[in-house]
């Protein structure tokens, strides 16, 4: 066979696999995170755009938003999520902290824009004792205040669903549809699924009625448009528990046959679905998860 046909035949066994990959480490610069997703083998991958436990960032300079833009097409690796700062909080019912919030979202915002990636994943916040219904308030006045800031911007927020540890919110659907109903343009927001999360919150993924209960409210809340990243986690802690730790796929509490659900499922077959689970030392993890992913979607896994 020609170069040129084996080139094609691989191009085209590469768009056929499911849509998977992992959160990819951005040392060194952005750009350098597309090498180590090819090594993971990733179809699609999660960065932060700047250390997520910093307030600051040094701006972006030109070159390497043209090398992000470069390495991106190379690799062929899309779409590109990325994914907030843990710092930001715009639900905080205190002013300073509010406002640094959301100065630190509209950074995050401009660069994600800058770089061309589709979607920013961002934890709708935590009321911190201000009450529920204050909190998803607090949240949306924000999230306008950001929309008025960056009008005619392409990129999208996706709001993530919580484990509901602390006073996070978002850890039922009905919180987030209650955020993107109330903001002024909610064709701006999306929602990233985290399974660890929502099963953690007492949705079941372990059986297929739980699956299918779990995804058909999801869908009737928001639309399947709306459904834009699935983050792929098992849990550590138990259904129902409100804790937030990832486990390994098939090692936590949800067990292979919610991922496998996952997997086989046409409806999400075109979400970018990304692990955020432990790499190990030289990413073997993302390897074996990925690769344990790939047979669940074929079905061909005992
Ligand atoms: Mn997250
Ligand atoms: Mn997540
Ligand atoms: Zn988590």
């Amino acid at each position: 066979m020609s170069t040129e046909s084996k080139k094609k035949k691989n191009a085209k066994r590469k768009a056929n696999s499911p849509l998977v990959g992992a959160h990819m480490s951005i040392a060194g610069g952005v750009s350098k995170s597309f090498a180590r997703g090819e090594a993971a083998s990733c179809r699609t991958m999660q960065i932060f755009t700047k250390n997520a436990n910093q307030w600051k960032a040094n701006p972006l300079v030109e070159e390497e938003v043209e090398a992000f833009r470069k390495e991106r097409k190379r690799s062929g690796i899309t779409p590109v999520v990325a994914h907030d700062s843990y710092l930001i909080n715009i639900a905080s019912p205190e002013g300073k902290k509010r406002g640094m919030s959301k100065r630190a979202l509209l950074e995050e915002v401009e660069r994600v824009e800058a770089l061309g990636i589709e979607y920013l994943v961002m934890h709708p916040g935590a009321h911190m004792g201000a009450g529920e219904e204050e909190g998803i308030r607090t949240i949306i006045a924000s999230l306008n205040e950001i929309h008025r800031k960056t009008e005619g911007y392409r990129m999208k927020i996706l709001l993530e669903t919580t484990a509901g540890q602390g006073t996070n919110l978002g850890y039922r659907f009905e919180q987030i549809e209650a955020m993107i109903d109330g903001v002024d343009d909610p064709d701006r927001l999306g929602v990233c699924m985290d399974t660890c999360h929502i099963f953690a919150a007492g949705y079941d993924l372990r059986t297929e009625e739980g699956y299918e209960k779990t995804i058909k409210e999801l869908f009737a809340r928001f639309g399947r448009k709306k459904i834009l990243c699935v983050h792929v986690n098992d849990s550590l802690k138990p259904f129902e528990s409100r804790v937030d730790r990832h486990a390994h796929i098939g090692e936590g509490e949800i067990g292979r046959e919610g991922f496998r659900y996952l997997m086989q499922d046409p409806r999400f077959a075109k979400v970018p679905k990304i692990l955020e689970t432990p790499k190990g030392g030289k990413m073997e993890m993302d390897l074996i998860n990925l690769g344990l992913l790939r047979r669940f979607a074929t079905g061909k896994t005992g």
